[in-house]
């Protein structure tokens, strides 16, 4: 997705740690007429699929989520992420590795909103290693939903997250995809350049 390569080229900062980070449009301040078009590309990619929820994790991927889901016309359910497991009530729970500050940590959502019937889209920002959308899959399985697939707004390439998923026969579709990045010079080079 051109505009959104083109934005991060401009506006991402490039981190210690093979971090990018895009708060000024992402994951702090949100440029929801970004929002806009990733939902509508989203739409696009996913347009064959059959899909009656949105599944994403808390925090980054809610406010994603809730603007693709209006193109989906569907609700969203976003995993909460819990320190402890005292938690009331029915629930799925699984545990995932955080990229970004290198814990484990458990995520849960409630059976109430997620069963058998459901044919789920998983969203994300980022993927990296893949362990948040991993935990999430985990637990479209534990529910018997079906997993319809996943959109991704960065997928970092150069990790192993997404070629894991795919291998699984999961449909990952990823809006920009950075293949390297050059903390030093500052610059990025995306998939297909
Ligand atoms: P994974 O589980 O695929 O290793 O990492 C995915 C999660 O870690 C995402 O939900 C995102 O919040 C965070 N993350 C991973 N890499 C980056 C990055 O380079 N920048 C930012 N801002 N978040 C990242």
């Amino acid at each position: 997705m051109q505009l959104l390569m083109d934005r991060i080229r401009r506006d991402g900062k490039i981190k210690a740690g093979n971090v990018l980070k895009v708060d000024s449009f992402l994951n702090h301040q949100m440029d929801i007429k970004l929002f806009v078009e990733i939902g509508k590309e989203f739409k696009r990619r996913f347009a064959d699929c059959e899909i009656n929820k949105i599944l994403t994790i808390e925090a980054s991927g809610i406010g994603i989520a809730c603007i693709v889901a209006q193109y989906f016309d569907v609700p969203v359910v976003f995993a909460k992420k819990s320190k402890t497991k005292n938690i009331a009530g029915d629930i799925y729970t699984t545990q995932v590795e955080s990229f970004t500050h290198g814990r484990t940590y458990d995520i849960m959502v409630s059976k109430e909103f997620l069963g058998a019937s459901d044919k789920v889209l998983l969203i994300d920002d980022f993927l990296a290693n893949g362990k948040a959308l991993e935990g999430l899959s985990d637990i479209v399985k534990n529910s018997g939903a079906q997993l319809v697939g996943a959109g991704i707004v960065i997928e970092k390439g150069f990790q192993p997250g997404g070629g894991h998923l795919r291998s699984q026969g999961i449909k990952v579709e990823s809006l920009a995809i950075v293949e390297s990045m050059d903390e030093i010079a500052g610059t990025i080079r995306f998939r297909g350049e």
